[in-house]
């Protein structure tokens, strides 16, 4: 895994936005920075999955979160500026975004992807991605805060049946880059994350023969999630890091 120790209360009086945050990585991310005492707003598309990650912080006795239940392939711009407004009017900053909703598509040969699939995959996994940082960007500039998005092993190297969803990750990849050039001497730092197979329900209908004892659990990438969101990583920026160096 990335080499980072977490230490405890890292991320202390953070406020910190997760998207996707009622399933598999984001779910484990909300938790992980609650922990570490950051104020969580949990963005998803269903509600019953938000409620019980909310359930899960507040029995453990982390700071209370916020639940924004919002499809992300049908928000608008305005939708994303109205929520940084709301943040702000609410926990009065946002220090770290981490973007990680998406969504696979089919995996299929290129000639048959259809164009409804390429669609939904790019206006969640690029427009969408595209729209909030935008309402994002000026909060996290005032914070001196951190912009994380999710990328893939197929978000710098092309494979077969992948279609929209690699092609979705060289954008995100591409939109990160150019924040972070464009922002570079703000004191806003963006990155990508690679997670690296993972045990989650995307992992799942993507390999479902897999044994998925064979991948990593969420908890256990976790220490680049924290990093990235923890004032350690202040000088890091433009940059797409594995979470499993060591997994090809
Ligand atoms: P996942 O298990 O499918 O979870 C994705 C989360 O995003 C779910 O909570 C889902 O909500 C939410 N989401 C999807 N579409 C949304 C929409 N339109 N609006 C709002 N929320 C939406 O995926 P994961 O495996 O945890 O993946 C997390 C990130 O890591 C993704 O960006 C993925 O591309 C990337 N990644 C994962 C792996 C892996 O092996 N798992 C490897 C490389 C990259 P619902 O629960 O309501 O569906």
């Amino acid at each position: 895994m990335f080499d980072y120790e977490i230490k405890e209360n890292s991320l202390h009086n953070k406020v910190i936005l997760v998207t996707g945050a009622g399933d598999g990585i984001g779910k484990q991310a909300a938790k992980t920075y609650a922990q570490l005492g950051a104020t969580v707003i949990l963005l998803g598309r269903t509600v019953d999955k938000l409620e019980k990650v909310y359930d899960e912080i507040v029995e453990a006795g982390h700071p209370e979160p916020a639940i924004v239940p919002l499809d992300m392939k049908g928000a608008t711009k305005q939708n994303y500026i109205d929520l940084v407004n709301t943040i702000v009017d609410q926990f009065g900053k946002l220090d770290g975004a981490l973007l990680n909703a998406s969504i696979l598509g089919e995996l299929t040969p290129f000639t048959t992807i259809h164009e409804q699939t390429f669609d939904d995959v790019m206006q969640v996994n690029v427009k969408a991605q595209m729209l909030i940082s935008q309402a994002l960007i000026p909060a996290l500039v005032e914070s001196k805060g951190s912009l994380v998005f999710t990328s893939s092993g197929v978000g710098n190297k092309g494979r077969a049946y992948w279609g929209p969803y690699s092609m979705s990750k060289f954008a995100t990849e591409s939109m990160m880059e150019l924040i972070a050039d464009e922002y570079e001497d703000t004191g806003l730092r963006t990155n990508a994350i690679n997670p690296g197979g993972t045990k989650t329900p995307m992992r799942a209908t993507a390999y479902p023969a897999e044994d998925p004892a064979t991948v990593a659990t969420p908890e256990q990438i976790m220490p680049l999630y924290v990093y990235l969101m923890s004032d350690d990583s202040k000088e890091i920026n433009g940059q797409t890091i594995k979470a499993q160096p060591q997994r090809k």
